[in-house]
This record gives structure tokens, sequence and C-alpha cells, in this order.
């Protein structure tokens, strides 16, 4: 059995992962959060890990009081969670940092010869080459958690690669199905962070609502599965019954349907290739009357056309609409721009400057810290 580092165990795929080492005593190493001293120190207590870790370096304190009585080892900071990242005792590490954040452990767990069950898309989608080169480099397995990739992975078991002529990334069409840009420009807060069949974490219910989600989705499967973005097609699918589907040489189509639960992925990432059972809940076909099949509308969800483009432009270009997303929703979240004005900022991003050719480590964070900037800049012009 596997020994886990859950990096982000406090958001919501770090609850689920810990849900599933529960349910099948599975050893948890390590785990970190950024802020949220309590619940870590409750799990912290429950999984008695051997390394705690708060991002937040000005917590550090108030989390080593709050496990003094226990022989756990806190630390803190970004070094902290590459500690965890990095750990002797863990063989799997389960990132489910949100946003770029997550690169930088990615790439360590890598380094340090872990396999990585990955939630955490931006890794892929700003450092994708990065990424999937260390992956070869050190013969380590990259386990998809996101239910898509996860219904890819699950289809592929069993096929060759390379009889995999094309990807269906169905796609829920979020809270604004339907909706034109002008009905988009009214949308409040309260509408974008209701999802209507998944529970998430506040960015990920944001970009599931712009539909930036999808095309960060995109992106991903365009490095894990090896394949060109025109090899993808978005579905949107509302009832989030099929997860995804691959199309095989011979036109043979195969799916992955459950219910909408996030249990189902992040264990088989765990348990990859057995299969145990699951608390999630059985799948009765006949709840539903109708599975339906929309395309994406590419010009009301500008995030979602912007990712396509970037993907098909390759370079940098992932890496900076998804930096432009991430600063773009903070500023949504404060109240600062409305909800359209994600998408115009994603989209924007495409024509700032060449992104162009091979980058490094540097140049990722480069660029996120550039375009973080452009962003800031242009959201107070308009
Ligand atoms: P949450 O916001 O619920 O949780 C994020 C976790 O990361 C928390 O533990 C948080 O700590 C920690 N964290 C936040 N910022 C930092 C940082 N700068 N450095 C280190 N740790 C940090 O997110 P989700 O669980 O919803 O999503 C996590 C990832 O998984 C995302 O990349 C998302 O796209 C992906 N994903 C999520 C799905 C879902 O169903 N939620 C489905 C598929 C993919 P704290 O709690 O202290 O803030």
């Amino acid at each position: 059995m596997r020994s886990l580092s859950v990096l982000g165990s406090t958001g919501s795929i770090g609850t689920q992962t810990l849900d599933v080492a529960r349910k099948h005593n599975i050893k948890v190493a390590a785990i970190t959060a950024n802020k949220n001293v309590k619940l870590l120190e409750k799990q912290a207590r429950e999984f008695k890990p051997s390394l705690v870790c708060i991002g937040d370096e000005s917590l550090y304190k108030e989390l080593k009081t709050a496990l003094a009585d226990t022989s756990v080892e806190v630390t803190c900071g970004s070094d902290g969670v590459l500690k965890a990242a990095a750990h002797s005792q863990c063989d799997l590490v389960v990132n489910s940092i949100v946003g770029i954040a997550g690169l930088l452990p990615t790439l360590t767990a890598i380094n340090a010869c872990k396999d990585v069950a990955l939630a955490n898309k931006e890794s892929l989608v700003t450092g994708g080459a990065l990424v999937m080169r260390a992956v070869k480099e050190k013969g380590v397995k990259i386990l998809p958690v996101d239910s898509e990739h996860s219904a890819i992975f699950q289809c592929m078991q069993g096929c060759k690669q390379s009889e995999v002529k094309k990807i269906i990334l169905t796609c829920s069409g979020g809270p604004f199905f339907n909706y034109t840009s002008k009905q988009l420009e009214n949308v409040t807060k309260e509408q974008a962070l209701k999802h209507p069949n998944w529970s998430m974490g506040a960015k990920i219910t944001i970009d599931s609502a712009t539909l930036m989600n999808k095309g960060a989705e995109l992106i991903e499967a365009v490095w894990l599965f090896d394949k060109r973005a025109e090899d993808i097609e978005i579905v949107v699918h509302r009832e989030s019954v099929i997860h995804s589907l691959i199309e095989l040489e011979d036109n043979a189509v195969l799916a992955q349907l459950g219910t909408p639960d996030m249990h189902i992925p992040i264990q088989y990432a765990i348990t990859y290739p057995d299969r145990f059972s699951s608390q999630s809940g059985r799948l009765s076909l006949t709840d539903y009357a109708n599975l339906t099949f929309y395309k994406p509308d590419y010009e009301t969800f500008k995030a979602l056309a912007a990712c396509k483009k970037a993907a098909d432009l390759g370079g940098l270009y992932p890496c900076a609409v998804n930096c432009a997303n991430e600063q773009a929703v903070k500023l949504f979240l404060e109240d600062k721009i409305k909800f359209a004005q994600i998408g115009e900022l994603v989209e924007s991003t495409l024509s700032y400057k060449d992104f162009g050719g091979e980058y490094t480590l540097n140049d990722v964070l480069n660029t996120d810290r550039e375009i973080r900037e452009y962003v800031k800049e242009m959201s107070q012009k308009r």
C-alpha cells in the first residue's frame, strides 16, 4: 500500500483524499495547508504524519504551539511545502494545491522520484514541458485526479495510446450555460460560486463558470496523453455522468461513467492499478431520463477560446492565459472586476507579447509576475 504526502490537505480535493486514506487505512507521511491552521491541526492529530507544513509563515508559531504535545515535525513556507513533496517516507504525492503555487511542488516530487497524483492542473498548464520532461527523466508516473483525465486514463487501460484517435472531454457547461454575452455582464459572485453538479474550491468553481477550467483541462490533456489540441473535442454534457470518452482507431468510443463525486478519481489515482470499494454512491442510469450533449459556445466564453488558442500556439501561451486567469479570478472574488472581464482579460493576454518557443522554470515564474501586473493594470483601465 502507498504512503502519501498530501499537499493542500485542507482543500476540497485534499480533504477527500484524506477520506480515502481514512477508509482504506492508508499511511499519510506529510500534510500541508496555506492558512487553515485549525483543520491542519485536526488532520495531524488524526493521521499522525511525520511532517506538517503551513505555507503562510506568519502562522507557523500558532501551528507549532497547537501541536506542541505531539512528536510531529512542524514546518512552514514554500520550502516546507517542498520538503513535504520530497518526503522520504512517502511514495505518492497528492498535489491538491490550487494555482501555479503547485508547479514547484510537482517538479520537486518528480525530481525526488515520487509518483504524483495530480489534481493541480496548473502544473501542466503553466509548465507542461518541464513537468513531462522530468517525468521522462525520472521514470515516475503522473496519475490524473481531475475526473475527466481520470476517465480518459481509465478508458485507456488495455488500449495502446497510439490507437487513441481522439479524446472527448465532457464539460458541465457551468451555471451560465446558454447565457448570452449580454447576460454574462450582470452575473453576481454568488451565482458564479454555485456550480450545478460539483462542490469544489472557490477558484475552480469560478473557472467552471467561465469555462476557463475546461480550457485548462484541454491543455492538461495535451500533456498527459501526448495529443494535439485538435485531437481533443470538448462537449457540453449537462448531467456530468459521462466523465469523458476516447475514440479509437476503429471508431469505437469508450466512456467512463459515475456519479459526480471526486472520491472515485482520487481513489483510483492512489490505488492504481487496483480497484477498492468506494464511499462514492453507485450510479443508477434510470435516475437520468436524458443525457444531453451540446457544442460549447466559444464566442461567449472567451477564456475557453483563449485556452484553445494558447494550446495551439504552445510555448508560454498556456502559462500566460493561466496566470491572467488566476489574477483576474482574484480580482473578481475581491469584487474589483465584473465576471465578464475575466474572459476578456484572459483573451487580451494572447496579444500582449510573443510567448512562443522553449522555456525554462525561470521563464514561467517571470511570466507569472509579468502577467499578474499586466492584468492588474488592464483591469484598472476598464
Ligand atoms: P481548494 O481551494 O479547496 O484547496 C486548495 C488547497 O491548497 C488548500 O489546502 C489550501 O490551503 C492550499 N493552498 C492554497 N494556496 C496555496 C499556496 N499558495 N501554497 C500552498 N498551498 C496552498 O482547491 P480545490 O481542492 O478545489 O482544488 C485544488 C486543485 O485541484 C486545483 O488545481 C483544482 O483545479 C484541482 N481540481 C479540483 C477539483 C475539485 O473538485 N475541487 C476537481 C479537479 C481538479 P488553505 O486551506 O489553508 O487555504
